[in-house]
């Protein structure tokens, strides 16, 4: 889960790393209010889950507060690659001497925690990585040693800072988005820029703050920060019934039980000339309401135009999941085609219950092949 800027700046006040003072607004009166109450010179920055908002004209400066309803009102409603800004921060401004770059996340290959740091901050740090890839230090942390002060100490001398006001602040910065990391769970916490303003302070002004979605469940002061405007309806409503839902731009909605045949499915209807809508895995249980809810999701998709239904009955039962599909054409209106692939475990019952249901949206294939390939010639039909 992605947090907001100024969520994950919340974050790293909670952790002691410092950061702007600032407050949320959502209308320019509230931002021009903000400003006012903030005092001085404020920035005013567009909150969407996206990067490369300044470059975007969604960051801009307000010397005064009229100046600051004013920026809110352009930037507010804006759309930045794709995403429409519902929210701006307006943070007290600050005066910037330079801009670094930190951060944390989990280097998988090495299976541990990977800090990096420059002082060529501000700038996109892939573009940093290919112009001059030794200003990126880079240091691992032992899982199971922890973080030690040493190591903030080498990554800031190795990043050539020699200012002792700036190696001390820095040092203890890095020690404390360690605490940040793990404490809340994260796969990413990225500061850029990190500034050191014209009086010398270091602080975060930018925050990219990715928390582990499998934390989530014992996390739920973390967890309730997710803006469920903002994310897709379709997988609001999915997290909400515990389905796996993916969203794909075809025409086919898939509905598979476990992850490797869902993905063998996909495939198989790439295969045979179509383009699957979406994707859902059923997992192992395939009970018959989880039919249902899987379903629901799938068919409010408005780009699909038929579903193929792939199950191999291992655990699952295809008699229960013949028995979801059923119960789900009695709950739902639905006119789409759906193609049923069963086999494995109670095949045969299966096959034989949607068979005696006659529906004439509901078709059986004995194979994946054959399903796909109906399904997709089902889709172009319609
Ligand atoms: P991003 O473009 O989405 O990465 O947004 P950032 O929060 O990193 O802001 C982009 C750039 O705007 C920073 O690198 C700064 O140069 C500038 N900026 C942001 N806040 C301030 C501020 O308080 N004062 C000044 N002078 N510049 C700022
Ligand atoms: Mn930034």
């Amino acid at each position: 889960m992605d947090l907001y800027e100024f969520q994950g700046k919340e974050l790293f006040r909670r952790f002691g790393i410092p950061v702007s003072d600032g407050q949320l607004a959502t209308s320019p009166a509230e931002a021009r209010s903000a400003a006012l109450e903030l005092g001085g010179p404020v920035v005013v920055k567009a909150q969407v889950l996206a990067g490369g908002r300044g470059k975007a004209g969604g960051i801009k400066l307000a010397e005064t507060p009229a100046e600051a309803e004013a920026v809110a009102h352009q930037i507010l409603g804006m759309d930045i690659r794709g995403h429409t800004v519902h929210k701006v921060w307006i943070e007290r401004a600050s005066d910037i001497a330079r801009e670094y770059y930190l951060s944390i996340t989990l280097d998988r290959s090495a299976k541990q925690p990977l800090f990096m740091l420059t002082t060529e901050g501000g700038v996109d740090i892939e573009e940093v990585a290919a112009r001059s890839p030794d200003a990126l230090v880079r240091l691992h942390v032992d899982p199971l040693v922890g973080y030690r002060s040493w190591q903030g100490r080498r990554l800031v001398h190795d990043a050539g800072i020699s200012d002792v006001g700036e190696q001390r602040q820095i040092t203890a910065i890095v020690g404390k988005l360690y605490e940040a990391f793990v404490g809340c769970e994260a796969m990413l916490c990225e500061i850029n820029p990190l500034i050191v303003t014209t009086e010398g302070e270091v602080r975060a002004l930018d925050s990219k703050f990715t928390v582990d979605d499998n934390a989530l469940f014992r996390r739920p002061e973390i967890a309730e920060l997710r803006d469920l405007a903002a994310s897709d309806p379709l997988e609001a409503l999915a997290r909400e019934k515990g389905v796996t839902y993916v969203k794909l731009d075809g025409e086919v909605g898939v509905l598979g039980n476990g992850a490797g045949l869902t993905m063998s499915t996909v495939d198989v209807v790439t295969f045979v000339g179509g383009r699957p809508a979406n994707f859902c895995d059923l997992g192992g249980g395939g009970d018959a309401q989880g039919v249902v809810d899987a379903l629901e999701v799938i068919t409010r998709d408005p780009q699909v135009r038929a579903v193929f239904f792939n199950i191999f009955g291992g655990i699952t039962r295809c008699d229960e999941v013949a028995r979801g599909i059923l119960q789900a054409l009695e709950q739902m209106r639905l006119d789409l085609p759906i193609v049923v692939r069963l086999d494995g475990t109670h095949a045969e019952e299966g096959r034989g219950l949607l068979e005696q249901a006659d529906a004439s949206n509901l078709f059986t294939e004995a194979t994946m092949l054959d399903g796909a390939r109906r399904a997709v010639e089902l889709a172009e039909a319609a």
